[in-house]
């Protein structure tokens, strides 16, 4: 079912993890595929290809999401280069994990530059060609600690609790041209990100999951689908857990 056939989508930090996962199932339901990194290394070239092997167009950029200008500068070569913009995945993400008492005044500015300016920049850039076209469906990726709080990711649970009601906010200001904005705040997912944890506290969070199970990057790639597609068309302003029912 190539239920993104003729969209375009670009997903920021899609070179690993949660933002390759959607970048391939995109790609493997008819989407046009940009993304973009911080560098156009060997990861993001072997992306490239696999996904020009669904027999979509597809292309990795060098770009730093926590720029304005390059934010402003990737969409307008992305629209350049693909014809539109109707899927935008903001999912470039960091953590500087401590407890306040050790948190440095970088270890803040850093993580809310990253995750939370990233989408105020990639969203301007992108909702002026969304609104001319007349639709659009923008998809930011949050957390469940911005829900819930963690005790060690004050900087972190911050941004992605910014994220949720950015989310709302932007939906609330361009539903009218029909353009939707929902945000997905996945649980404990097995990608680069989690993989530093030290095991005791990776075992932990499995425990307190009823589904008792880490999620995979494609349990978050299948969500994005959704809300990126004309399925999900009366659907704004909302935020989906995916989370194996933890509901931190
Ligand atoms: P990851 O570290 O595996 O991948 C993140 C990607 O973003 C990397 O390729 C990295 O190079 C890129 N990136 C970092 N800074 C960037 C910047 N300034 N500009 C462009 N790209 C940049 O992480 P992940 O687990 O795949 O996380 C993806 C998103 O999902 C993040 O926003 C993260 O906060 C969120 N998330 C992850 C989990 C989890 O358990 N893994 C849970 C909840 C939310």
């Amino acid at each position: 079912m190539n239920i993104l056939e003729g969209k375009t989508a670009l997903i920021t930090g899609g070179s690993r993890g949660i933002g390759k996962a959607i970048a391939i199932a995109f790609a493997q339901v008819g989407a046009n595929v940009a993304f973009s990194d911080l560098a156009y290394d060997e990861q993001a070239k072997a992306l490239e290809a696999e996904l020009k092997k669904t027999g979509v167009k597809a292309r990795g950029y060098a770009s730093d999401a926590s720029s304005y200008m390059d934010s402003e500068n990737l969409v307008n070569e992305v629209v350049a280069e693909f014809g539109s913009i109707d899927i935008l995945v903001n999912n470039a993400g960091i953590t500087r994990d401590t407890l306040m008492m050790r948190m440095s005044e970088e270890m803040w500015d850093d993580v809310i530059r990253v995750n939370l300016k990233s989408a105020f920049n990639l969203t301007k850039a992108a909702q002026k060609y969304m609104l001319k076209q007349r639709q659009g469906s923008i998809i930011n990726m949050a957390s469940v600690v911005g829900i819930g709080g963690n005790a060690g990711q004050a900087n972190y649970a911050a941004s992605k609790g910014g994220m949720i009601a950015f989310t709302k906010s932007v939906a609330q200001e361009i539903g009218a041209r029909n353009i939707r904005v929902n945000a997905i705040a996945p649980g404990f997912i097995e990608t680069e990100m989690t993989a530093r944890l030290p095991e005791d506290v990776k075992n932990g969070w499995v425990e307190r999951i009823p589904l008792k199970r880490a999620g995979h990057p494609e349990d978050v790639a299948n969500m994005a689908i959704f809300l990126a597609s004309d399925m999900s068309s009366y659907i704004t302003g909302q935020v989906f857990t995916v989370c194996g029912g933890m509901n931190k």
